[in-house]
């Protein structure tokens, strides 16, 4: 007998529903390959966060969600409208709202093990002394301070009271600057012959504390300038032996009353290696590092932007685009602090390293002023 109508419909019906299913199943074992099912959280360690200005809000708050051993439980503020706000947005018990005054009640708080330290430059030095006496660990933003005996005062606080101390460096903790040292160290492109870096951008609001030298400790060079001059040191593997430098700054600009505009410098270290580096707070954002090594060279543009960074290499005659995960650098550095105080581990970029680098912009500046070559 021929099929009749219904027969054939439901044969066809059958038909595709099998090879749905079947294309279901596919997708969704790829999906089941694709999606990486987070482990329940471990262990996080609780965080008190001073200063509620534009890096906390902006940046660093939000990437606690990323974080895997780190959460926010205190505020250090000196508004406890705003703190009340962000307590409510983030989970903080509003009792662990602080201002600067109560600040070294913390003590009295074991929910909370590490302080970050995100106020103006001039103010890192007394939030590190006090918050290691009062027993925690902490994430100093960076520079480290605005002198190298401030920071040896931090150094020697943190180690009276056993305490961890870290500077803020977040590039060393997210992939692109890590895959740009393992290619400049990996001998790749050859001996490294010199670093070019380029880091600046064109600052607004003349009344703001990054052009007060009270609160900076200096101008471009201590904000920004610091990027080039860490970039030269973690590409190379090694310190300066010795600096030179020009600085321009427009003195009747009203930006400029008591900090520097542009700065160039080079450094030599001990390989041979030379950095050419720029600074600036009144030109276009440049945010550029290229390791440039006899047999090629690597680049990162931008190369210390919170996203988007991008890699190229050229090696021999190809020239290729390296593509990575981008991270979010505060969660990593503070996940970073977290585990190194969980395993009582060295942290990568420790108070020593904050120091080194307030000599070097110090003989940096000593250098433009009096036009020498100063040794370090
Ligand atoms: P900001 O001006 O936005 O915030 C500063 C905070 O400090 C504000 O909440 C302000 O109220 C508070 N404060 C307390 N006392 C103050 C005083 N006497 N004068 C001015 N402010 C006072 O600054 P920011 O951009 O958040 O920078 C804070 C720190 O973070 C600086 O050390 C800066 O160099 C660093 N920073 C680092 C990065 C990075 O990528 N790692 C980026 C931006 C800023």
């Amino acid at each position: 007998m021929p099929p009749t109508f219904s027969d054939l419909s439901r044969r066809n019906f059958l038909k595709q529903g099998i090879a749905a299913g079947a294309v279901g199943s596919l997708a969704t074992a790829s999906l089941a390959q694709q999606l990486q099912v987070p482990e329940p959280p471990g262990r996080k360690l609780g965080w008190a966060i001073v200063g509620l200005g534009r890096l906390s809000i902006n940046q660093i708050l939000p990437a606690f969600a990323k974080c895997e051993k780190s959460r926010v439980v205190a505020f250090v503020t000196g508004s406890r409208e705003k703190g009340e706000k962000l307590a409510a947005r983030y989970g903080v018990n509003p009792k662990n709202i602080y201002n600067y005054q109560t600040y070294d009640a913390l003590r009295d708080n074991p929910e909370v093990d590490i302080i970050y330290i995100v106020l103006p430059n001039g103010m890192h030095a007394e939030y590190t002394i006090r918050g290691a006496r009062a027993g925690k660990h902490i994430l100093t933003e960076k520079p480290m301070a605005n002198t190298p005996k401030d920071c040896e005062e931090m150094i020697a606080e943190a180690r009276r009271a056993n305490r961890k101390l870290m500077v803020a460096y977040r590039c060393r903790y997210e992939p692109y600057n890590n895959e740009l040292i393992k290619v400049s160290r990996s001998g790749d492109i050859g001996k490294i012959r010199v670093v070019l870096s380029d880091h600046g951008f064109n600052i607004g609001d003349p009344t703001q504390w990054r052009l007060n030298k009270a609160l900076a400790g200096g101008g471009s060079l201590m904000d920004i300038g610091l990027y080039s001059l860490q970039a030269a040191c973690y590409t190379t593997g090694e310190d300066p032996i010795e600096v030179s430098a020009m600085e321009f700054t427009d003195r009747s600009d009203p930006r400029f009353k008591e900090v520097e505009d542009v700065i160039n410098f080079q450094m030599r270290f001990p390989s041979g290696a030379l950095a050419q580096c720029t600074s600036s707070y009144g030109y276009a954002g440049q945010s550029r590092i290229r390791v440039i090594g006899a047999g090629g060279w690597a680049e990162l543009e931008p190369a210390t932007s919170y996203t988007g960074l991008r890699m190229r290499v050229r090696l021999g005659n190809r020239t290729e685009e390296r593509d990575l995960p981008q991270r979010d650098h505060f969660a990593a550095e503070m996940d970073h602090l977290s585990d190194c105080v969980m395993q009582n581990k060295d942290v990568l970029t420790p108070g020593e390293e904050g120091l080194r680098d307030l000599k070097i912009m110090t003989a940096i500046y000593e250098a433009a002023r009096t036009g020498k070559t100063v040794k370090l």
